[in-house]
């Protein structure tokens, strides 16, 4: 950050009173520019021993598979976020379960929020960030052509959790891309 988004001003980085932490302060105005991580929430549509993913048509990862997933938006809940990446990405109707998998990834400051769903229906479509959106059975699964690390974790646990048909919950950290 360069500029105070409240006045225009140029920011400086230093620790404000009473913060352990260098944040971007305004010296003019004084408004103090916190950051966060951002929350990935997204799920694995189910439809009988498949799984709905998406290749994307957008980079970063272009070309390659993806479940559902997204920044969650202002306003709504993680399973609102969920729902509505699997509509935008896929055109699917779901019904959002469990959350299944949390990952931290403090090297890109993102939180991940995985759930299973049900898909509704077979009236799915790729929506314009897709190039294609299609069922995976286990044995389908382009495992050399998935986007995300964390797309690959939760999709490793769910199979074999899918042996064993206890889902817990899962959590942990991917520290690498
Ligand atoms: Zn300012």
């Amino acid at each position: 950050m360069n500029f105070c988004s409240e006045c225009g001003s140029a920011v400086v980085l230093r620790v404000p009173a009473g913060d352990h932490l260098p944040r971007h302060v305004c010296p003019d105005c004084g408004t103090i520019h916190y950051q966060n991580p951002k929350m990935v929430v997204g799920c694995i549509p189910e439809w009988e021993d498949k799984v709905l993913l998406c290749r994307r048509a957008i980079e970063p990862k272009y070309g390659l598979w993806t479940l559902p997933a997204g920044f969650m938006e202002n306003g709504e809940t993680t399973l609102e976020g969920a729902a509505r990446e699997t509509w935008e990405e896929a055109g699917a109707r779901i019904e959002v379960g469990k959350l299944y998998t949390l990952y931290n990834l403090p090297h890109i400051n993102q939180v991940y929020f995985m759930f299973r769903a049900r898909l509704l229906d077979l009236d799915f479509q790729p929506g314009i960030e897709s190039l294609e959106a299609r069922l995976f059975s286990e044995a389908e699964i382009p495992w050399e052509e998935i986007a995300f690390r964390t797309v690959r974790a939760t999709l490793e646990q769910y199979f074999r959790d899918r042996r064993t048909g206890s889902f817990d919950f899962h959590f942990g950290d991917i520290r690498t891309r």
